[in-house]
């Protein structure tokens, strides 16, 4: 098949063009490197099947014309990490649902299936864990520029399932966990690309709050695993699916598992959310997916421990 993937320069994005032309696909990228980077698909160059164009998904006749020659759409264009969403909120909600809007009519015109990423912040402060995706969304005030970014992908999905509703477009759509692994770079807030690097360099391991909030972790692997099990599974259509582990952990302890697999001598610093990002930061306590459906439909499990996602971060810093 032929595939289509905005912001396959991105972290995930590269990752699912590995897996995609590994099994033998076409895959052709997308991508303004706002926040991704050619480095991500360096490798990829000149390999038969692949293509890509540095350009922005609001470039239409272009988008257009890359919809028309792909039979799957991965649009993975979006604002990334909670601290771009805190200090750009403005750049967060048009690029996220400007980006859905123009993709999807797009996609529509030629009937292709696409896939939508969201992600398991649109649980919100949620105390329903494992959290399903029939749940109720608990959302911050307006006030909180966290919460735009979720409400942003919350728009994207209400919309991509209007388009199935109305107009019989095939989508799926995806709500990521804490997806990690290399090439996740940690200069917009995420976590352990943050921690390792902190740890590498001999500096404080930065945590914030008193570090009892938690996560679930998961395999960039796992993750492009599912996606392309997905898309080859005509009962995903029309559906919203949690996918990631289910494998909880404190941030402090995260931050302890970085300091031994790196042998550093760090210290572990607490650090107040309204230093870290800006007065009155919300975070989420607890975020556990509940991923029975993305197991019942395609036997999804994740397989790649965290300590040997950890291994794999570090390894690829200190390349
Ligand atoms: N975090 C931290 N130190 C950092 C960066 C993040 O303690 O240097 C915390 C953050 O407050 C959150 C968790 O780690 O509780 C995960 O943050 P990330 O931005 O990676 O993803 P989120 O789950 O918040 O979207």
């Amino acid at each position: 098949m032929r595939f289509l993937l905005t912001g396959g320069a991105g972290f995930i994005g590269s990752h699912l063009a590995d897996r995609l032309l590994a099994g033998g696909h076409d895959v052709a990228v997308l991508d303004n490197l706002s926040t991704g980077s050619i480095d991500n698909i360096a490798h990829l160059k000149g390999r038969p099947g692949f293509g890509y164009a540095i350009d922005s998904i609001t470039n239409e006749p272009l988008l257009a014309e890359m919809i028309d020659r792909a039979d799957v759409v991965f649009h993975l264009a979006a604002a990334v990490g909670v601290k771009l969403i805190v200090e750009r909120p403005v750049q967060t909600i048009e690029t996220n649902v400007h980006g859905a809007e123009v993709v999807l009519r797009h996609a529509n015109k030629k009937q292709k299936l696409v896939v939508i990423a969201s992600t398991s912040e649109v649980y919100g402060k949620s105390q329903e864990v494992p959290f399903r995706e029939d749940a109720d969304l608990v959302l911050g005030a307006t006030t909180r520029h966290r919460w735009a970014y979720a409400c942003s992908k919350l728009i994207d999905e209400f919309l991509a399932l209007a388009y199935w509703k109305e107009y019989s477009l095939p989508i799926v759509i995806v709500r990521l966990f804490n997806t990690v692994g290399p090439r996740q770079t940690g200069r917009y807030g995420m976590v352990l690309p943050r921690f390792v690097r902190q740890a590498l360099g001999g500096e404080p391991i930065t945590v914030y709050g008193d570090g009892t909030q938690s996560r679930s972790f998961t395999s960039v692997t796992d993750v492009v695993d599912a996606l392309a099990a997905l898309v080859e599974e005509p009962r995903a259509v029309g559906q919203v699916f949690n996918i990631g582990s289910t494998h909880e952990i404190r941030i402090l302890d995260l931050a302890s598992r970085v300091r031994t697999l790196t042998g550093s001598r760090s210290e572990i610093r607490l650090v107040p959310y309204e230093e870290a990002y800006e007065a009155g930061f919300e975070d989420m306590p607890r975020r556990v997916p509940d991923i029975r459906r993305i197991h019942d439909l395609i036997g999804f499990t994740p397989r790649v421990a965290l300590d040997d996602i950890i291994r794999m971060v570090i390894e690829h810093q200190r390349a």
